[in-house]
């Protein structure tokens, strides 16, 4: 999944996200204990190591269904 420039940083998905994967824009990230910096200061951002395509929450994408600015794309085409 991917955020693109659509974003308008209301956050939104960060809640919606079952899996933590969702962090705004210059917040730093955590993946396997290390700390890693934002790669966007301007946009909400995805991790895509911490997703996990909502298997288990959702048929479909949480962070996509609920994004007010059709920000989130499925660039891996997992949900098709
Ligand atoms: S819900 Fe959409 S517009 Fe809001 S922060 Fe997430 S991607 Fe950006
Ligand atoms: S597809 Fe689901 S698990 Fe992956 S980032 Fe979006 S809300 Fe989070």
């Amino acid at each position: 999944m991917l955020i693109n420039d659509e974003c308008i940083n209301c956050n939104a998905c960060i809640d919606e996200c079952p899996s933590n994967a969702i962090f705004a824009a210059g917040e730093p990230y955590t993946l396997n204990g290390e700390e890693h910096e934002a790669p966007s200061d301007e946009f909400t951002y995805i991790v895509k190591e911490l997703c996990t395509h909502c298997e288990g929450y959702s048929d479909e994408p949480s962070c996509m269904t609920n994004c007010p600015s059709d920000a989130v794309e499925d660039d891996d085409n997992f949900f098709g």
